[in-house]
């Protein structure tokens, strides 16, 4: 369940130039909690749409789809526009007197506002970063994942070509000192965008029943458009090969950006610093228990060996040993399915959390159109199709090359199967969806905070094997492996934005502490200097949950039931952990 976790992030850097003024809300009619909700629901949604058009195409919300907005300083003063506007409105309502799902509402509202003018003033994307103007979105999800008529869908689709040459133009005007890293992404971007005018564009025009004159003004809009992105292209390289020396700006943040950035995005009750610290705790408690764990299986498994003198690398033989207990790739789909009745027994014989018999999870093979999602995930419908089906994805190894497969299943072996089916279904991501749609509100599937949806996930693994789930000492090293894990993407991105470290040390902590193959090493550190704080979610969620557990414990002594606890932390719907806490607490 990855796009949930980029959205509050991604209202700082969406530009958009504001055609219609937001309208006014109802004066306060004496209940707070129904004006607030009718504010927030109606009022403030369609203007942040009106604001954000491509954002809003994104959700599936196709009112503005004809608009796209040039992002220009005039743009950016649009959006900073809107953030104030939120806040006056925000302003009349008084928070104390609404229900705790409108609270933590509020909050993620006063969160938007804030980080708004964050991206908009300090962050400033758009000064190196030139793959945020990639128009694929705001072509793309015009035409797909939309219900309306295709000659509809192609008229907005043609206005929005139309205004791509001045789009690039002010892009080029944005732009002052572009990372290399970022440029080789635009460019890798650029290439794949060019598709849509070879196939999606002239086979959605064939199919259409619009009148010659019209396809003939399409086919202009859309040679210009493309002549306007192999433009930005050829411009970029140029940009390139200018800053190839020296004087390249550094993709990483720094220390001060980075712990603005870890506020606005996590939301967290405390620093990225001192988090920092909590990871490098953990991962020194992890390898402990890991070597412990190693010790006692040596002789089950390895004992015709002699166990290596250096205690991580004894860790790692014994990791790839027990690695060999694995699913064949035929079978890889049928073991999931047959986990999933597995844990909801678990579940409620141990009287866990509550689940709802009336929605049982669908797994099914990862449809064509979303071909190159490897493994498996969750799939939920977007904000604006809530009838729609949530369905755990799980891609088929049938086409993988027998190494590549064989590596796969290595991976994701007896142990690792279970506790990723424990994040991405069951209780994970699945069941924390199904508690936050119960009380429904936009601003939290919109502004939903990444770190309490991917740190609720990342709980359940440690909750299920406190609670004994296949408990053995073998299950107990791979969870230490899959939790040290979300340890080290901590570690690595905090290192890699705010501590400059160089791709050597990166691999060393994954590789070396973190019993990560090579591979998946390379790509983290990839992924690491192209994105900022989200790799910081998975621990920073999970380590603010476990610590109001262990709060709520010894406050409520005797009293403390684990499944009230699960309970009340999901009702709130998917809020930042420091609000939640606030509400538990209280
Ligand atoms: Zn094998
Ligand atoms: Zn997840």
């Amino acid at each position: 369940m990855k796009k949930l976790i980029t959205i509050s992030i991604a209202a700082g850097l969406i530009l958009g130039a504001c055609q219609n003024k937001p309208k006014e809300a109802t004066p306060a009619n004496g209940d707070a909690d129904k004006t607030f909700v009718e504010w927030k629901e109606n009022v403030f949604m369609d203007s942040l749409w009106a604001t954000n058009p491509v954002w809003a195409s994104q959700q599936g919300y196709h009112k503005y789809d004809a608009i796209l907005p040039i992002p220009d300083e005039s743009g950016i003063k649009q959006q900073l526009a809107f953030a104030d506007w939120t806040e006056a409105k925000l302003k009349t309502f008084k928070y104390d007197q609404l229900s705790d799902i409108n609270k933590t509402d509020y909050k993620l509202l006063e969160n938007f506002i804030a980080s708004t003018r964050f991206y908009d003033n300090q962050f400033r994307e758009r000064d190196w970063n030139p793959a945020i103007f990639n128009i694929g979105d705001a072509l793309d999800y015009v035409i797909n994942n939309n219900p309306a008529p295709l000659d509809e869908k192609l008229k907005n689709v043609s206005a929005r070509l139309s205004k791509v040459p001045a789009y690039y133009e002010a892009a080029k005007g944005a732009i002052r000192q572009p990372t290399r890293e970022h440029t080789k992404l635009a460019l890798m971007q650029t290439d794949g965008l060019l598709s849509f005018f070879t196939s999606v564009f002239p086979d959605s025009l064939k199919a259409s029943g619009l009148n010659a004159a019209d396809k003939k003004a399409f086919e202009d809009n859309a040679a210009a458009a493309k002549k306007a992105i192999e433009g930005y292209a050829t411009w970029l390289k140029a940009l390139e090969k200018q800053f190839n020396g020296e004087n390249t700006r550094s993709f990483a943040i720094g220390k001060e950006m980075y712990a603005k950035k870890f506020n606005y995005d996590i939301q967290c009750g405390i620093s990225s610093d001192a988090m920092y610290q909590k990871a490098l705790d953990r991962k020194a408690v992890l390898h402990h228990e890991m070597y412990d764990l190693t010790v006692s299986l040596w002789p089950k498994y390895l004992k015709d060996k002699p166990m290596p003198k250096d205690t991580l690398v004894a860790i790692r033989a014994m990791i790839d040993k027990l690695s060999e207990k694995h699913a064949n790739r035929d079978s890889f789909m049928t073991v999931i399915e047959h986990q999933m009745p597995e844990l909801v027994q678990f579940i409620n014989d141990n009287k866990l959390i509550t689940l709802d018999p009336t929605k049982p999870l669908k797994v099914r093979k990862t449809p064509e159109y979303m071909a190159g999602v490897a493994g498996a995930s969750i799939n939920s419908p977007g904000p604006y199709d809530k009838g729609g089906n949530t369905y755990y994805n799980v891609t088929p190894l049938t086409n993988y090359k027998p190494e590549k497969a064989e590596s796969y299943l290595r991976e994701y072996n007896d142990y690792v199967l279970q506790i990723l089916n424990i994040h991405e279904a069951i209780p994970g991501h699945y069941v924390q969806l199904i508690y936050s749609n119960r009380n429904p509100s936009m601003i939290k599937t919109i502004f939903g905070n990444g770190a309490m949806i991917e740190g609720w996930a990342c709980y359940v693994e440690r909750m299920m094997i406190e609670a004994g789930y296949h408990k053995s000492p073998e299950m107990q090293l791979f969870f230490d492996k899959w939790n040290l894990r979300e340890v080290c993407n901590f570690l690595l991105d905090y290192n890699v934005q705010a501590n400059g470290w160089s791709e050597k040390q990166v691999l060393d902590l994954l590789v070396n502490q973190g019993f990560q193959q090579s591979a998946e090493a390379e790509e983290k550190y990839k992924r690491a200097s192209l994105s900022q704080v989200q790799l910081a979610s998975y621990f920073s969620g999970q380590t603010e949950i476990f610590e109001l557990r262990e709060e709520m414990k010894k406050k409520l002594g005797d009293k403390f039931d684990l499944k009230a606890f699960h309970e009340q932390f999901l009702s709130y719907g998917s809020a930042p952990v420091k609000e939640i806490r606030t509400l538990m607490l209280k």
